[in-house]
């Protein structure tokens, strides 16, 4: 994706901190927190203060451009707005890693029915002790 067209398309403008930030989470493999962004070598130049990367954070989330997740650790990671996934996420070192498997329509069905609710969206994250960990 050019990153032009996503700051058009969300009808924001184009600075050279959002243009860093966006980098930042296209070649990032994992969510990342305001922290990982903060610290990140490539707004070593720019040196936005906090203040603004959490401002870029929010106005990211409210462009649809990221989304904002929740893993449990007391704080918020954000990642690219792709198609619908999960997470899982090693308890020992931290690793977290995307699963593209999702609750099926029975399951949903069944939901609907036990509570009387129509699901608007859901939120799923798994937790537990990857392979590495497992074996060293
Ligand atoms: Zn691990
Ligand atoms: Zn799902």
């Amino acid at each position: 994706m050019k990153q032009q067209n996503i700051f058009h398309d969300a009808g924001i403008r184009e600075t050279p901190i959002r243009k860093a930030i966006l980098s930042i989470f296209e070649t990032s493999k994992t969510p990342l927190s305001a922290q990982d962004i903060e610290s990140h070598t490539k707004l070593a130049t720019l040196h936005p203060d906090t203040v603004t990367i959490y401002r870029t954070l929010e106005t990211f989330c409210d462009a649809g451009i990221i989304r904002r997740i929740e893993l449990q650790e007391g704080k918020f990671r954000y990642e690219l707005e792709q198609e619908h996934h999960h997470h899982i996420v090693c308890l020992s070192c931290g690793k977290i890693q995307d699963i593209h498997d999702c609750i099926d329509e029975q399951t949903q069905r069944r939901i609907k029915k036990e509570t009387g609710f129509t699901i608007q969206r859901h939120s799923l994250e798994f937790f537990g002790i990857c392979a590495d960990c497992r074996t060293a």
